[in-house]
């Protein structure tokens, strides 16, 4: 198995003091995967800036632009959450072009799949506004970039971070050649995410929102994956599935209050890449969204290497949510019906 890596130092650059989307968050995955063994057996991927077409197919000029000259003049908040200092745009663009180029290496063959350790994240960011320690909204990007540059037709995107995937969702919200699914805590940040949140127009159904009440864990997880997202991936044939990888949904997790241990993240990122491997030729991509708890983000992101590298074991020293799960059938029957899943 080829598989590829982006990072670049700029990526901790952006960083801000006390903030929990900090440096130190790729630095661990970093130190990790460095003492662990992985970095010789990985190929490494450069960063490049993005350039303004890529950006613009998701994103208005004058959003790009207010982050651009925000952060050439020093850096500044452009929401209650979300910081930029000088480095932060130039960090922001060579994140969505190293994806953007991961995944074309991937879609050329020249690497089966592979793992973009970027800052900042990118999942919040809308068409129109940086939002939620996000700046722009880097696999929507890359989605669009396999769209446009390479003529796929079908592109699948699951975001497993424990918030919603709101700025991807907007960016493609009209947009039936991608298949967006977000599993996330709800009623929680940003507030959006409903069920009944579909798509629009000719993409009504590409959107698919599973809203976990607080508490969800491995068994309930497994369970609407299992017998929902994994029937609609079938069903809508991807040619590439792209990941918005956050590790924010374990049970230690500072910010969340979903019940993930690293052997349910494990089981997930695994059933995806056995998937890719069913469907599209093995043809999958992650990149880092969120997770706080350093020791978790950096076992679960070397897990996830694990599986592309087809290494057997899973670590789990945290062992399972010491919480009771809530029963999720309800939900998943409501969301059989909304996406006419037998
Ligand atoms: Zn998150």
């Amino acid at each position: 198995m080829a598989t590829g890596y982006v990072f670049d130092e700029i990526f901790t650059r952006h960083d801000f003091p006390g903030h929990p989307e900090s440096a130190n968050r790729l630095a661990a995955i970093m130190d990790y995967l460095g003492k662990n063994g992985f970095l010789p057996r990985l190929t490494h991927i450069p960063s490049r800036p993005v350039t303004r077409l890529e950006l613009m197919r998701c994103h208005h000029p004058r959003h790009i632009e207010r982050v651009e000259e925000v952060s050439r003049n020093g850096g500044g908040m452009l929401d209650a959450d979300t910081y930029t200092n000088s480095f932060s745009y130039e960090a922001a663009v060579r994140a969505a072009g190293g994806l953007v180029d991961l995944t074309t290496a991937v879609l050329d063959g020249r690497l089966d799949n592979g793992f973009a350790l970027v800052r900042p994240p990118g999942h919040h960011a809308t068409p129109i506004r940086a939002m939620g320690f996000c700046l722009f909204s880097t696999v929507a990007v890359a989605a669009r970039a396999a769209r446009f540059d390479y003529g796929l037709e079908r592109v699948a995107i699951i975001d497993f971070d424990v918030h919603h995937g709101n700025g991807t969702q907007d960016v493609l919200i009209e947009d039936p050649s991608v298949l967006f699914v977000s599993s996330h805590e709800y009623p929680y940040y940003p507030g959006t995410g409903a069920a009944d949140e579909i798509g629009e127009g000719k993409a009504k159904g590409a959107t698919v929102n599973i809203p976990l009440p607080m508490g969800v864990s491995d068994e309930g997880l497994k369970r609407l994956y299992g017998e929902l997202v994994f029937p609609i991936l079938r069903r809508f044939q991807p040619e590439l599935i792209l990941i918005s990888a956050g590790f924010d949904a374990h049970w230690d997790d500072p910010l969340a209050n979903i019940g993930l241990s690293l052997s349910g993240y494990h089981w997930l990122c695994q059933s995806l890449i056995d998937l890719a491997s069913e469907l599209c030729q093995g043809k999958i991509v992650f990149t880092l969204e969120g997770g706080y708890n350093l020791d978790v983000l950096a076992l679960g992101v070397g897990n996830v290497f694990r599986g592309l590298l087809g290494d057997p074991l899973a670590h789990d020293p945290f062992g399972p949510s010491p919480w009771r799960e809530p029963d999720i059938s309800a939900l998943l029957a409501r969301l059989k019906i909304i996406h006419n899943i037998t």
